[in-house]
């Protein structure tokens, strides 16, 4: 066993059975421990494939099996072929629906849609109940439903709960969707966990095959989990009991998703032989970042009180920058940062530049373009919500599985193939009258007379085209079939056109380039490589992810991402930036009850708890809203994290 374990820490290794509970604040080890002790089970003969861990995104899973293989490399010779599964719950449920979807009434084959498609189809709902776009539109739909989703209400109950007219508009719209999406095969991304959840507790079978594929479960960032995923996890453990769960309460953030803190609380009554198990030492930062976290923390009302000592004594402390607007703040940010990287020894991931809101990013990128220091963007605008991005994936989902109605639809006219929004609905008329797909009624809706002979030859051509693709589909690697699909739709033609400037144009072609690369990354990396795997992967990795090489830690470069990507990763310097009322806590926890202000405290806790060897806060004095300059008020996270006013401008001051 490494020596590199404290003695708790060494406990839970040890304990190689039955349910395993670390509850600890923030750098304390509770990922060390999780892949210690898979590591320490496989040394003790469990095979790596019947070990499950599940972490929260796919940046942790990804830094969790490097570590993990890390460790397995120097301990169990021989061994490497075989790897624990290391996934998200996300991934792990398109696992499973992909083997047992079809007894839930879906169809078989499933494609798993976008924030783009997903809005498409809420407005169709809400066209269907002939609601006016201004008592409800698509994206408060999306959110309603959303969170609806995520306490695990399907459309049946939603009805009953629903208080607002908003709420009743949206239940009635929630059927719709629900149902268009289940005839067109497809899910959103909060179905993946629900759908498990239903499949789990209507057919035993399932679930016990399901959870007889592993005979130990792993859970990081328990603290997270709601109310389907907690189900989930009792269903996968309840025959074999080897559940270890890590999280910690103080660094819960995803309430608005539905996570509740008490599933991590409760973990004792639910397994009641638990073993419970405490780190105290935090041996992240410096014992100077630590003093502000656990400054800031104790103000929450609501909190298991924890001892969080630092295992690394002194250190600088943390500054405050006050600029006068946020372009000069990004500006000073990055001026700080390319004057850091000077010195030697120090790399661009070192650095992390955390945000609260998705707009905030856009002035650091600006800045770090200038600078041309490399930096990855996480969390914010996805690669794969680009226009070209979207399409070429729309095309290439069809070719996997025609009746993804969705995505037909996108790139039916994409390029303009004269096929009008008319003969859309002839179509789309025709499939539902008939109980059909839209796919089959294209070779023959002339001969049908469902559309006039010059419509019907237009969508005969699409159809032969995408015929003529998936024929040869099979037999062509992944990047080769995206490079195909690109040529014989004329894509490159359809990015002339919209896109007159050829900076805009060539940015557009390297974004298509980037899903070939992608896609041969997959074909190069996976055991059994095949359309559908790899369109799981990008749907799921345009979730959290957006960074299309994922790795921040191999690509060197520094990481600008949310505050919520941020958590359980570290780096040696952390800019917390926008320290403001109205972005950290966000506007939106202000006018709601005290609950969210503590929860934008935790989500501070967090950021300031990134920091290894330096934190920086900064704040803008105004800022730009609606095209207006406006004052802002320090965030008052800034007064309690320093314990008095003053010290945000003594900080400054002694720099
Ligand atoms: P978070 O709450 O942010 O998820 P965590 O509790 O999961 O944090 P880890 O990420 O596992 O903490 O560990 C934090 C840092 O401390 C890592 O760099 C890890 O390598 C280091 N560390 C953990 N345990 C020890 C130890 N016993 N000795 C030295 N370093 C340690
Ligand atoms: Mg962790």
């Amino acid at each position: 066993m490494s020596a590199k374990l404290n003695s708790p820490q060494r406990e839970a290794v040890r304990t190689l059975s039955g349910p395993l509970l670390v509850l600890a604040g923030a750098g304390t080890g509770k990922t060390r421990v999780v892949t210690h002790r898979i590591a320490e089970l496989i040394r003790h003969g469990t095979p790596p494939e019947r070990i499950l861990a599940v972490t929260f995104t796919r940046k942790a899973a990804g830094e969790m099996l490097q570590r993990a293989s890390a460790l397995l490399r120097t301990k169990g010779k021989g061994r490497k072929q075989m790897r624990p599964q290391i996934s998200t719950f996300h991934s792990q449920c398109v696992r499973i629906l992909r083997r047992h979807i079809a007894k839930l009434g879906y169809p078989a084959k499933f494609s798993i849609c976008d924030r783009g498609d997903q809005e498409s189809e809420a407005r169709a709902a809400l066209r269907e109940i002939r609601c006016p776009n201004e008592s409800l539109r698509p994206g408060d739909l999306i959110a309603i439903i959303g969170g609806w989703k995520t306490r695990s209400i399907g459309p049946a109950r939603a009805a009953s709960v629903a208080e607002t007219d908003k709420e009743h508009l949206a239940a009635a719209a929630y059927r719709r969707y629900q149902n268009n999406l289940k005839t067109k095969g497809v899910v959103d991304f909060d179905d993946l966990l629900l759908l498990v959840q239903q499949l789990f507790s209507e057919n035993a079978a399932v679930r016990r095959e399901e959870a007889s594929r592993f005979d130990h479960v792993l859970i990081d960032e328990y603290q997270d989990t709601n109310q389907s995923q907690y189900q989930i996890v009792r269903g996968l453990a309840m025959g074999h009991r080897n559940l270890c769960v890590v999280g910690d309460d103080d660094q819960s953030i995803y309430g608005w998703r539905g996570a509740e803190v008490e599933h991590i609380l409760r973990f004792e009554k639910d397994w009641p032989d638990a073993k419970v198990v405490r780190l105290e030492d935090n041996y992240r930062s410096t014992s100077a970042i630590l003093n502000y976290a656990n400054t800031l923390i104790a103000f929450n009302r609501v909190r298991h009180d924890k001892v969080l000592r630092a295992a690394r004594a002194g250190g600088a402390r943390p500054r405050v920058l006050q600029l006068p607007d946020e372009n000069q703040e990004a500006e000073k940010v990055v001026a700080d940062i390319q004057h850091l990287l000077s010195q030697p020894g120090v790399a661009a991931r070192d650095f992390a530049i955390l945000c609260r809101t998705n707009e905030q990013p856009r002035s650091f990128e600006t800045e770090l373009r200038k600078a041309k220091l490399p930096y990855i963007l996480v969390g914010g605008m996805s690669f794969f919500d680009r226009k070209e991005v979207r399409d070429l994936l729309a095309y290439l989902k069809v070719i996997e599985n025609p009746h993804d109605e969705v995505s037909l639809l996108r790139i039916i006219n994409t390029p303009a193939r004269g096929i009008g929004n008319s003969t859309v609905k002839s179509l789309v008329a025709a499939a539902t009258s008939h109980g059909g797909h839209v796919w089959d009624f294209l070779s023959t809706a002339g001969e049908e007379g469902i559309l006039a002979p010059a419509a019907a030859q237009s969508v005969k051509k699409f159809h032969t085209l995408i015929e003529s693709i998936r024929e040869i589909a099979p037999n062509c690697k992944l990047q080769d079939l995206a490079s195909l699909v690109i040529e014989k739709a004329n894509y490159r033609n359809e990015l002339s056109r919209i896109y007159p400037d050829p900076n805009d144009r060539d940015a557009r072609n390297a974004s298509l380039e980037e899903v070939i690369n992608a896609a041969a990354n997959y074909q190069g990396q996976s055991k059994e490589p095949n359309l559908q795997g790899f369109l799981d992967e990008v749907a799921l990795g345009g979730q959290d992810t957006p960074d299309e090489k994922e790795n921040q830690l191999k690509s060197n470069a520094i990481a600008l991402m949310t505050l919520h990507s941020a958590k359980g990763l570290e780096f040696p310097y952390v800019y917390m930036v926008g320290m403001e009322e109205g972005i950290l806590p966000h506007k939106r926890s202000i006018t709601a009850d005290g609950d969210a202000i503590d929860e934008e405290r935790r989500l501070c806790y967090v950021g300031v708890t990134r920091a290894q060897e330096q934190l920086t806060l900064s704040i803008a004095l105004t800022r730009r809203k609606w095209g207006k300059t406006r004052d802002t008020v320090p965030s008052r996270f800034l007064f309690e994290m320093t314990g008095q006013a003053e010290n945000a401008v003594h900080n400054r001051k002694r720099r």
